[in-house]
């Protein structure tokens, strides 16, 4: 396993290995920046086919984080940890303590929160062991707890902002949006632009999900694959990543893609095809920041709910920013998004 290396790995501050005997545990913690202050990403928790494949996720996503929090004008850097679901893994509070023990011994450089497998209560079982921990149950009046909610709200602005951009609309009222994945984000999405007037379009591979959404939002459902193309006009991805590429972009009918699925591109070559296709894509880092904003002033102290809520509304003129300098420059919106990010964090280090 070649660390520097890796394809994912660029110039990463430091990447902690650690392993555990007793209870089993096999994390990788990365470090890509503080320039910014405190490393921070959430913790996820996954079965990989091989430590390679670990190493890449924790290398890449660690680097999105850092995109992610300059972009949304947060003190935090990037880094995110990943505890590997090896055949023999067993779950436990011992597991989860001893990896709040690896989290100590860095000393706050890395804050971690949940990601995909991780829930409230063991963000609390890692917290026993180290503070550096946010994404804690949620105490009346402050910021914190789910952060799903706030991530949609974002999403919300973000749609706002792309319909102004390309389709010159200052309302919703009919605006069709297809939501691919009704999970926590997909779920309150759903409920943002119903009550603005939208009209849904849902796939979930969870029947119990889509059901929900159509029920109580007078969404249409579709299939998985088939909402891609669907006749709408925007298309927010909010289940996986890796979704837009070079088969799938020919068929996508949307003139706006906004969501908040991590890594929506393929490869970031995909942004160019978005672009030669006529569709204003919101990128991904950008749009669903409004959990990381929920999870930075929950671990900062410093801002109440409402005022998260004013800083994740900043999110829609973010993007119109983007949109803009792409329609003067003909740049894809991922290009200018990610020399943005660098430059705030080149110029913070
Ligand atoms: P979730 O697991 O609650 O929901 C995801 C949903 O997508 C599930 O209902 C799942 O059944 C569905 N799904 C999976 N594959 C699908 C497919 N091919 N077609 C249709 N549906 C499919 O997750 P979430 O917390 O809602 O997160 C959704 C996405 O947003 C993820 O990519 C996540 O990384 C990203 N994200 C989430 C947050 C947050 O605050 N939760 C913040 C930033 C980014």
């Amino acid at each position: 396993m070649s660390v520097f290396g890796n394809p994912a790995f660029d110039n990463h501050e430091r990447v902690l290995f650690c392993r555990d005997e007793p209870t089993g545990l096999c994390a990788i913690i990365a470090i890509h920046s503080t320039a910014l202050g405190p490393a921070a990403g959430g913790t996820r928790m996954w079965a990989y086919a091989s430590d390679d494949e670990a190493l890449y996720d924790v290398l890449r996503l660690s680097q999105g984080m850092s995109y992610k929090n300059a972009m949304a004008g947060l003190k935090f850097g990037g880094g995110k940890a990943v505890i590997m679901k090896t055949p023999d893994f067993q779950a436990s509070d011992a597991l989860f303590e001893r990896f709040g023990e690896f989290v100590d011994t860095l000393g706050g450089d890395y804050v971690t929160a949940e990601d995909v497998g991780m829930s409230v209560d063991i963000m609390e079982t890692i917290a026993r062991r180290t503070r550096y921990v946010s994404g804690l149950p949620l105490q009346s009046g402050k910021a914190g707890g789910d952060p799903s909610p706030k991530t949609a709200y974002g999403i919300f602005c973000g749609i706002q902002a792309a319909a102004q951009a390309r389709l010159g609309r200052d309302d919703m009222e009919g605006l069709r949006v297809a939501v691919q994945g009704v999970g926590h984000v997909g779920y309150y999405l759903c409920k943002l632009l119903h009550d603005a007037g939208a009209s849904l379009l849902v796939s979930d591979l969870d029947d119990a999900r889509v059901e929900r959404v159509c029920g109580e939002f007078s969404a249409e459902r579709t299939g998985s694959a088939e909402i891609l193309s669907a006749e709408v006009d925007v298309l927010a991805p909010c289940a996986l990543g890796a979704i837009l590429h070079e088969e799938s972009i020919p068929a996508i009918k949307a003139r706006i893609i906004a969501g908040g699925a991590n890594n929506q591109l393929r490869n970031p070559e995909d942004g160019q095809r978005l672009a030669d296709a006529g569709i204003l894509y919101a990128p991904d880092y950008v749009i669903n920041a409004g959990g990381i904003i929920n999870v930075a002033c929950e671990y900062f102290g410093d801002v109440d709910d409402a005022g998260v809520m004013d800083l994740v509304a900043q999110i829609g003129p973010r993007l119109a920013e983007i949109f803009d300098e792409a329609s003067r420059t003909g740049e894809p919106t991922n290009v200018i998004a990610d020399r943005k990010a660098r430059k705030i964090i080149a110029s913070a280090a």
